[in-house]
């Protein structure tokens, strides 16, 4: 049965590139339960295949930025939970989220996370939103964010829709557990705690207008095999009720925190068992991207590229106000990042490591969300449109910012990768933008 499942995941071939059918929850879970070590080879093999079927070698470059660590919630696991009380409150004014984009744009950066507690006084919508339009507003040297991704706590279909309408890239919101009682343990007080409120969130997301939602759970607070069945339904149900699934996966594991001891939490999961979970969920949602944090090491982020992640952090700062301090750790960072290295390192080591680092937002600026998006990747389009958009935003970013010593690797890789684009006048026009942003003449590239 197991073999039978894993054959019915492999993607295979059709005369305009390629398709893959996916996995029930039943199904995946079947695979995710498997302990026999040639199977679970099996597994992996299969879900480097997708991954490079699908979204090729290319990585997409992102980092969070934190407006706000005031929060009326009592999430146990996070340490801006309402009854911390010494860790200081801060949120960013306006003028000091544009120092922060500026630093931002100053390492490379095109496309950023938003993240804030939950605080209707501290930070209404209306602050979120503000906060948004600065963010797209600065436009420092060649730099710009060009995606808005926007990590905030469950709310109403009409702030929603203003978002929507402030053009905000994914909504993400982690689903923390989906197991109702611990849920309601693990989130005592506050507006958090209503399970149904935070479960049918991208419900309301979806149905106001947002295409691109991005689900996660947080790991090691409930049992692992759980939470896995729980994230694929959730994805079967966003599919057949608004006829797209999640645009994104995140994968976040419990850390350490001020206030916060990870070993509280009885599930805590290892790393074999984390990339057998990235594996299956690779498997059962092929055209669903995968996002992996700075929370994790870059062994475990090396090992997991390989298995289907398609977005990682790099050069991450979790506290608010990171990005302009001098100081680290800070003292309101909200978990330890692991991975502390800059993001040319980060870039330099993917390229290394075979990985094209895209700063592409194509798709988004071009209205391809949702379904659309996911059109072009089931055509198999990827080689000839997001792998050369990869290539010329990575050049951007090694003519702006990077290191000699990245500058020297990524020209390499990208003179190797440009031969893989299969359309002669698409690999002839990436080639010449390329020269012209070698020769500083900038446009806005859009396909
Ligand atoms: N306040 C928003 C909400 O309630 O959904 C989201 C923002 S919060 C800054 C982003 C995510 O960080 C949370 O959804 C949670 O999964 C994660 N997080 C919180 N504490 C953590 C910890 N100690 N270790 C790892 N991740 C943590």
């Amino acid at each position: 049965m197991i073999d039978q499942i894993i054959e019915k995941a492999r993607p295979k071939k059709t005369a305009n590139g390629c398709t893959c059918t996916g996995l029930t929850h039943r199904e995946a879970s079947v695979l995710l339960e498997c302990e026999i070590p040639e199977k679970i080879e099996k597994i992996y093999e299969v879900a480097e295949e997708i991954k490079l079927a699908f979204y090729g070698n290319r990585i997409v470059i992102f980092a969070p930025l934190y407006l706000s660590n005031y929060c009326v919630n009592g999430c146990v696991y996070c340490p801006y939970h309402l009854k911390n009380k010494h860790i200081p409150r801060k949120k960013l004014s306006l003028e000091d989220v544009k120092a922060e984009v500026i630093a931002l744009q100053d390492m490379g950066h095109k496309r950023l996370a938003i993240e804030s507690g939950e605080d209707p006084v501290n930070n209404p919508i209306e602050y979120i939103l503000d906060c948004i339009k600065t963010i797209y507003s600065v436009h420092h040297k060649n730099g710009d964010i060009r995606r808005v991704n926007v990590n905030i706590a469950a709310t109403t279909a009409e702030n929603y829709k203003r978002l929507k309408e402030a053009g905000i890239g994914t909504y993400i919101l982690f689903q923390e557990t989906y197991h109702k009682q611990s849920y309601e343990k693990l989130h005592p007080t506050g507006p958090k705690h209503d399970y149904a409120y935070h479960t049918e969130a991208m419900d309301r997301a979806m149905e106001a207008g947002i295409d691109d939602v991005g689900l996660g759970v947080l790991f090691g607070l409930e049992m692992y095999k759980y939470e896995f069945a729980g994230l694929i339904m959730h994805a079967e149900h966003l599919e057949a009720v608004h006829g797209v699934g999640p645009h994104t996966i995140s994968v976040p594991r419990v850390k350490r925190a001020d206030d916060i001891d990870p070993a509280a939490f009885d599930n805590g999961i290892d790393d074999e068992t984390f990339a057998k979970i990235v594996a299956c969920i690779r498997l059962a949602v092929p055209y669903t991207g995968m996002i992996i944090s700075t929370r994790e090491t870059e062994e475990v982020r090396s090992k997991l590229l390989r298995l289907g992640i398609s977005q990682v952090s790099g050069g991450s700062r979790t506290s608010v106000g990171g990005y302009t301090e001098e100081e680290r750790p800070s003292d309101t960072e909200q978990f330890d990042v692991s991975d502390r290295r800059s993001l040319d390192e980060v870039v330099r080591w993917l390229m290394e490591n075979g990985h094209i680092p895209s700063f592409c937002t194509a798709c988004y600026r071009e209205g391809r969300t949702g379904d659309r998006f996911m059109t072009l990747c089931k055509n198999g389009q990827i080689l000839n449109c997001c792998h050369p958009n990869a290539l010329m935003t990575l050049s951007e970013y090694l003519e702006d910012y990077a290191s000699e010593k990245t500058k020297e690797v990524g020209y390499k890789m990208i003179d190797k990768e440009l031969e893989r684009i299969p359309t002669d006048k698409v690999r002839e026009i990436a080639a010449r933008n390329i020269l012209d942003i070698k020769n500083s003449d900038r446009r806005d590239f859009r396909f």
